[in-house]
C-alpha cells in the first residue's frame, strides 16, 4: 500500500480533448497512414502534464542516481537509432517493486526498479526500453487514445467524467497506460525494439530472455499472493504488455536478420549497477514480514492468522486463506471523512447495504467500529465484517474480513485477534524495519542453486525466488553463471 494515493479522473474526462490537430500523417518507422486526433505538439504536452501524476502513483523517482542514470543512457542510445530521435525522450526510474515498464505519449519511457532487478544484463533492459521506445515511435498509446475519443464521440459523452470510486483504475491516469495494447501492436513494437537493439549493437535475444523470466516472475508472484498462476496483477508488464515467445521470435524475423554484428549482452557492468537496490517493497509501501504487516512511514502494524498467506499491493494489503476460502482486504479509506467510524461505515462506507451488529470499539487507543453485512461466495452465504479504524485527522483504514458462514465462525477469535493486533508504533520500531536489497555475489566453481537457497532472505518459497531472479531452470543448475543475485535483510 503506498504512502498517499490520489485518484485522477480519466483525460477523456478532463477536457483534454483536442480535436483536427492531427489529421493523417504516415509514421516513418512502420511506413503506416496513423489516423490521429492529436499533434505532435499535443502529445509533448500531454506527457508534460502527466508525468508529475505518473511518478505520484508509482512511488516517485527512485532515488539512486547511477540507477537512473544508467537506465536514461541505455534509453538515449536506442532512442538515437530509432526513427524520431528528436522527439526528446525522457526515462525514468520508478521506485516500484513490481515488475512493469510502459511509455506516455510524448517520449516519456518508466521502468521500474523491480523490472532492473529481474533483468540479467543490459541487453535485456535495452529489450524493454527499446519496446517502450517502439510503443511510442509508432504512436500506439495516440491511436488507443483517438479511438477512445471517436468512441466516446459517437456514443455521444463527450465530456463525460470516467471513474468514480468503483473503477479506480480504470479511471485513474495508471489505468490509462496500464490497459494492454493489441496485439497487433506488440508486434510492432517488438519489430522496432529489435531493429533499435541490433542497430545499437545489441543482442536482440535478450528480449526473449527477458520475457521468459517475467513470466516465470508472475508465476511466483502469483503463487506467493494465494492466486492461481495465470492471474497476473493488473500492475504487471505481463498484463499490460501481452506478449509470447513465439511472437517476439515472429517479431525478429519480420525486423529481418542481424547476422554479421558485433552483439552484446554486458552482464557484468549491468550486475554492478543493480547491487544494492532495494527488492520487493520500500518503507514507503510498507513491508511484509510473515503473518505482520509493518509500515515504517506511517507507523503502524498488524498481524494475521497463521494459514493466511498476506501479500502488499499498491492499492491495498490482502491476506488469503485458500484452504478455509477467507480472505481480508486492508486499505486506506479514499477521501478523508469527518465524524464517527460508526457513521463512516453507516452513511460512507456501506451506505446502501444491510449492517448488523454495528458497534463502535476502541482498539489501542484508536476509535473504531465494526458490523456485518451478509453475502455470497458464488452460491456459499458469506459473511463480510467491516472494521474502521480511525487512524487520524484525515486517515481512516479499513479491513474486510470475509469467509462462508461456518469458516467465519471458526476463524472468529483469530480475526479478533487480527483486529486488535493494529497498533502504532514508535519511530524506534519503526526504524528497526528496513528493506531488502539485491546483492551480487560470486557463484564459486561447482555451486548449484540449492546453495543459495539458504542465503535468500525471503519469507516464501526461497529456492523459487533464486531460480527466477537468476533466470535458472527447476533443475537448479547455474549454467556457468560467475556471480549470481541473492536477496540479503
Ligand atoms: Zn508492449
Amino acid at each position: 500500500m503506498t504512502l498517499t494515493r490520489r485518484h485522477f479522473c480519466g483525460l477523456a474526462g478532463c477536457g483534454s480533448l483536442v480535436l483536427g490537430l492531427g489529421g493523417c500523417a504516415v509514421n516513418p518507422a512502420t511506413g503506416k497512414q496513423d489516423l490521429l486526433l492529436t499533434s505532435d505538439s499535443d502529445e509533448r504536452q500531454l506527457g508534460m502534464q502527466e508525468h508529475p501524476k505518473i511518478l505520484q502513483q508509482f512511488g516517485g523517482v527512485y532515488e539512486d542516481p547511477a540507477a537512473g542514470g544508467y537506465v536514461a543512457t541505455i534509453g538515449g542510445r536506442l532512442a538515437a537509432v530509432s526513427e524520431t530521435p528528436s522527439l526528446g525522450f525522457t526515462f525514468t526510474l520508478l521506485n516500484s517493486p513490481i515488475v512493469n515498464a510502459f511509455a506516455v505519449p510524448g517520449g516519456y519511457v518508466y521502468i521500474s526498479r523491480g523490472l532492473m532487478l529481474l533483468a540479467e544484463d543490459e541487453a535485456e533492459l535495452a529489450g524493454v526500453l527499446g519496446h517502450e521506445i517502439g510503443h511510442v515511435v509508432a504512436r500506439h498509446s495516440a491511436q488507443r487514445r483517438s479511438r477512445a475519443m471517436l468512441a466516446q464521440l459517437g456514443a455521444g459523452l463527450l465530456g463525460a467524467v470516467v471513474g468514480g470510486e468503483a473503477s479506480q483504475l480504470a479511471g485513474s491516469v495508471a489505468g490509462l497506460y496500464l490497459q494492454s495494447y493489441s496485439r497487433d501492436q506488440e508486434l510492432e513494437a517488438d519489430m522496432l525494439g529489435i531493429r533499435y537493439l541490433r542497430r545499437a549493437g545489441y543482442d536482440a535475444n535478450g528480449m526473449t530472455s527477458f520475457l521468459e523470466k517475467m513470466r516465470a516472475n508472475s508465476q511466483l508472484e502469483a503463487r506467493i499472493a494465494g492466486r492461481s498462476p495465470n492471474d497476473v496483477d493488473a500492475y504487471d508488464i505481463t498484463a499490460t504488455h501481452p506478449r509470447t515467445i513465439a511472437r517476439v521470435r515472429q517479431a525478429a524475423s519480420l525486423a529481418g536478420n542481424g547476422q554479421g554484428r558485433s552483439e552484446v549482452r554486458r552482464r557484468n557492468p549491468y550486475l554492478d549497477t543493480i547491487d544494492g537496490m532495494i527488492f520487493g517493497d520500500g518503507p514507503e509501501q510498507g513491508f511484509v514480514r510473515g503473518q505482520r504487516f509493518v509500515h515504517p512511514v506511517l507507523r503502524f502494524e498488524f498481524s494475521v492468522p497463521a494459514g493466511f498467506s498476506l501479500s502488499n499491493t499498491p492499492q491495498q494489503v490482502v491476506a488469503i486463506d485458500k484452504k478455509r476460502e477467507a480472505k481480508i482486504v486492508f486499505d486506506q479509506a479514499p477521501k478523508p471523512f469527518q465524524g464517527t467510524m460508526t457513521s463512516y461505515i453507516g452513511r460512507s462506507w456501506a451506505a446502501g447495504a444491510r449492517v448488523s451488529g454495528l458497534e463502535a470499539i476502541e482498539i489501542n487507543g484508536l476509535s473504531a467500529a465494526t458490523g456485518v453485512v451478509n453475502g455470497r461466495m458464488g452460491n456459499t452465504p458469506a459473511v463480510l465484517r467491516l472494521l474502521a479504524i480511525r487512524f487520524d485527522a484525515r486517515r481512516v483504514f479499513r479491513f474486510i474480513f470475509i469467509a462462508p458462514v461456518p469458516a467465519m465462525r471458526q476463524l472468529a477469535t483469530e480475526l479478533q485477534r487480527t483486529t486488535y493486533s493494529f497498533r502504532c508504533i514508535t519511530p524506534a520500531a519503526a526504524a528497526t524495519v528496513r528493506p531488502k536489497r539485491l546483492r551480487v555475489v560470486q557463484a564459486g566453481a561447482s555451486v548449484k542453486a540449492d546453495d543459495f537457497a539458504s542465503r535468500m532472505s525471503v519469507d516464501k518459497l526461497p529456492r523459487e525466488r533464486f531460480l527466477v531472479l537468476n533466470g535458472l531452470s527447476e533443475n537448479g543448475s547455474l549454467g556457468g553463471r560467475a556471480r549470481v543475485k541473492i536477496i540479503a535483510g
